[in-house]
């Protein structure tokens, strides 16, 4: 696809508004020019938000075998174009093609077409009241309404997908804001839509700054739920603005996730394991495992067989299919990884290990995967999400010490264990306040498996059953099947004496 010459616009009752402010997107893989994009202004993000609550009605009373359909057919599009989809992605977040090519584009069809075919998701259900035998209930699961879905810059395209799947097919319509860095892919999937048959106002896109276009959305009293993912501090800005308009908020955030190595666990495995946690994406994933809690019998060991496997890992440009690092996305990023690493270097932390990033194209972003050592949990690089390709690690000696580290972070969103002794493993992972507990795994997701946070990692769930209702409300009907006795006790409350 040649993108340089595309230009993007907000997308708006199912056109393309190329008006707003213009803004010219470079690629972090080499610093050119990928395509230009209007970004909305908060007029039209209001014109937006009309067009997804004018069509609410009417595509809430779709029924849901139909709107089953349509994703379906919005899968099927993306995958014929997924070779543009993966490109566009790397060309506009830095991620390898390899990435893309095989993680991302696929990863976002089969999650749409779960959504397509899943049939756990009832609208209704039947319920008896034990109370009142004669009557009985319908509990309804009715959409939020209009949802305002927030992206970060991360991964674009697939976080677009878990919040638009599981919203329209509960009936919701949207008005979703890409991250200003990354909107393409969004855009892209917003006018497939329309391919694939979705009707004009369910689905629209308004690229641009969040400040102002988010503080749209949360203001909006046409707007019913939030449904956020970003960073800690962004989240708590987008509950304290969606307070005055008693929003549902779901936020999705940050994380400091360990990855706990006992000593008894299979080396190889967990070498690659380890590496694949922090170094997927360059460290820029929510859930990356950030600290590795290694267990001080097999330190040495353990960190000299990450370095080998590191310094054999490829640099280059990320849209070669034989490069294996990525680019950071943005350079407010990658001016952040720096000033954290050079503060915990300050604070006692060791570079261990800084690869040699040669053959990176120069017009680039790119940070040498780093391996920092003793760290410690109160350091802020101990603490704190980086959010790009740095290992923080720390020491532990027995099982209790490795559960109290990992607890003690306020993040609480993923953790990896590593130990070939099954009954540790389960013993250990139900006591970590995580939303996710890898057991010698990481990274590895299912559309049909809830994913959230503990603590400051958010409130809600992504995909799965869990991750569809929260894009709901209940309505229960309260049907009396004709049973007048039922009324005359209820009604005696306060009628006492005859009719
Ligand atoms: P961010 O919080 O800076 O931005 C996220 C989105 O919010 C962007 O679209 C941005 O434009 C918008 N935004 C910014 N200020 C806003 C405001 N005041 N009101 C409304 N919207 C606003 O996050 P980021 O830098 O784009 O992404 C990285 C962060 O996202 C990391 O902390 C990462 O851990 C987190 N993340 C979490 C998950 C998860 O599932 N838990 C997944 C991916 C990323």
């Amino acid at each position: 696809m040649d993108t340089e010459n595309t230009v993007y616009g907000s997308f708006i009752a199912n056109e393309m508004k190329q008006e707003g402010r213009e803004s010219v997107l470079q690629s972090p893989t080499d610093g050119t020019q990928i395509a230009k994009v209007y970004f909305a202004t908060p007029e039209m993000a209001r014109a937006a938000i009309d067009s997804a609550y004018e069509s609410q009605e009417k595509w809430s009373s779709t029924p849901l075998r139909r709107r089953r359909e349509l994703l379906g057919r919005l899968a099927d599009i993306v995958q014929e174009r997924s070779e543009e989809y993966a490109m566009l992605e790397t060309m506009n977040t830095g991620k390898t093609i390899r990435q893309s090519t095989f993680m991302d584009v696929p990863l976002a069809v089969e999650h749409i077409r779960y959504f397509s075919s899943e049939r756990e998701f009832k609208s209704r259900r039947r319920i008896r009241h034990p109370e009142f035998p004669g009557t009985v209930g319908e509990i309804q699961y009715a959409p939020m309404g209009v949802v305002g879905a927030i992206v970060p810059w991360n991964v674009p395209l697939l976080m677009t997908v878990w919040k638009i799947a599981p919203a329209l097919l509960a009936g919701n319509t949207l008005v979703v804001k890409p991250s200003s860095y990354t909107p393409l892919t969004a855009l892209e999937l917003a006018k497939d839509s329309v391919r694939a048959g979705f009707p004009s106002g369910v689905l629209n896109v308004i690229p641009g700054e969040g400040r102002e276009l988010g503080s749209t959305l949360t203001s909006s009293n046409r707007v019913n739920m939030i449904s956020f993912t970003g960073s800690t501090d962004t989240g708590k800005e987008i509950m304290r603005n969606s307070a005055s308009s008693i929003k549902k908020v779901t936020l999705e955030l940050g994380g400091k996730s360990p990855n706990i190595v006992f000593d008894d666990c299979d080396m190889d495995h967990a070498v690659s394991g380890v590496l694949f946690g922090i170094f997927l994406n360059s460290g820029q994933l929510c859930e990356s495992g950030s600290r590795l809690l290694i267990q001080s019998s097999i330190r040495e060991k353990f960190v000299s067989r990450l370095k080998e496997r590191l310094s054999a890992m490829k640099p280059g440009n990320p849209a070669d299919f034989e490069t294996e690092i990525s680019a950071i996305t943005n350079r407010e990023q990658k001016n952040r990884i720096e000033r954290m690493v050079a503060g915990g270097v300050r604070s006692g932390a060791i570079v261990e290990y800084a690869k040699n990033m040669e053959g990176s194209p120069s017009g680039g972003l790119y940070y040498p995967p780093t391996l920092l050592s003793s760290v410690t949990p109160d350091m802020e690089v101990g603490r704190e999400e980086i959010f790009g390709p740095v290992l923080s690690i720390m020491e532990f000696t027995t099982e209790e010490e490795a559960i109290q580290i990992a607890n003690s972070s306020r993040y609480g969103l993923a953790a990896g264990i590593w130990s070939m002794d099954r009954a540790r493993c389960m013993r250990v992972a139900s006591r970590l306040q995580a939303g996710t507990v890898w057991i010698n795994e990481y990274h590895l997701l299912s559309a049909a498996a809830p994913r959230g946070g503990f603590k400051d990692s958010g409130i809600g769930r992504e995909l799965g059953l869990e991750g569809i209702l929260e894009y709901t409300q209940t309505r229960h009907l309260f049907i009396n099947k004709g049973e007048t006795d039922l009324d005359e006790a209820a009604y005696g409350l306060i009628f006492s004496g005859d009719k």
